[in-house]
C-alpha cells in the first residue's frame, strides 16, 4: 500500500468500519467534529499511513468554515499533538474497539463512540441498510448488537461486505472478532475492493 495522502483519504471511506465511517460522513457534511470524534477518527488516520503534513492538509480543508487562523489556534496544535510534536510529545496510538465502546459515550452533538454500542437499534438499523445489506442481514447484525456483542456485530457486518465483494464462488467467509478499527480497515484492504 502507498502512503496516505490528504487526497487519498476519502477514497479510503469504502475500507471504514462503521464508527469511522460515521465520524468521516459527519465530517464532510458539517465541516467540524468536535474533540471526541477528532480524536477517534484524527488517531485511526494516523494508524492507516496518513503522516502530519498530510494530516494538517487533510483537517485544514475539512474544517472548511473557519480562517486559517481560526484553523491554527484552534486545532492544528492538537492534530501536531496527536503526532507526538507538542506537549509531552507522547506519540498516541490508534483506539481500540475495547476504550470506544467502554469511555467516553458521545452526546448530543457528538459522532465519536461504536454505533454498534451508542446507536438505538432503528438507527443502526438504517445505517446497516445504507451500506447496502439486506433486511434480514442488517436485522441479524442488529440483534447481536441489541444483545452486547458489538464486536462480534461489526465482525458480521465485514463479513458480509467482504462476501459481496468477492468474484469467486464465496465459500462462507470467517474473520476474527475485530478488536479495532484500524484491523477492519486492514483486513477490508487486504480482501480487495
Ligand atoms: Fe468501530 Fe470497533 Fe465499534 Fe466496529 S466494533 S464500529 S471497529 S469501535
Amino acid at each position: 500500500a502507498g502512503e496516505v495522502t490528504a487526497d487519498s483519504v476519502d477514497s479510503l471511506a469504502v475500507h471504514f468500519p462503521l464508527c469511522m465511517r460515521h465520524l468521516h460522513t459527519s465530517l464532510l457534511k458539517d465541516h467540524h467534529l468536535r474533540h471526541g470524534g477528532r480524536m477517534q477518527l484524527g488517531l485511526f488516520l494516523k494508524g492507516i499511513g496518513l503522516g502530519l503534513p498530510e494530516a494538517l492538509v487533510y483537517w485544514r480543508r475539512a474544517f472548511s468554515n473557519l480562517t486559517d487562523d481560526q484553523f491554527q489556534k484552534g486545532y492544528a496544535y492538537n492534530i501536531r499533538h496527536n503526532y507526538g510534536q507538542e506537549g509531552r510529545r507522547v506519540n498516541y496510538t490508534p483506539y481500540s474497539c475495547n476504550r470506544i465502546i467502554t469511555t467516553n459515550p458521545p452526546g448530543p452533538g457528538d459522532h465519536h463512540g461504536c454505533p454498534f454500542r451508542h446507536f438505538a437499534s432503528d438507527r443502526l438499523n438504517a445505517a446497516l441498510r445504507q451500506d447496502g445489506l439486506g433486511e434480514a442481514e442488517a436485522t441479524e447484525v442488529v440483534e447481536l448488537a441489541r444483545n452486547g456483542h458489538y464486536q462480534v456485530a461489526c465482525t458480521r457486518h465485514m463479513e458480509i461486505n467482504l462476501r459481496k465483494r468477492r468474484t469467486e464462488p464465496a465459500e462462507e467467509l470467517r474473520v476474527d472478532t475485530v478488536v479495532s478499527p484500524n484491523q477492519w480497515f486492514d483486513l477490508s484492504v487486504g480482501n480487495g475492493k
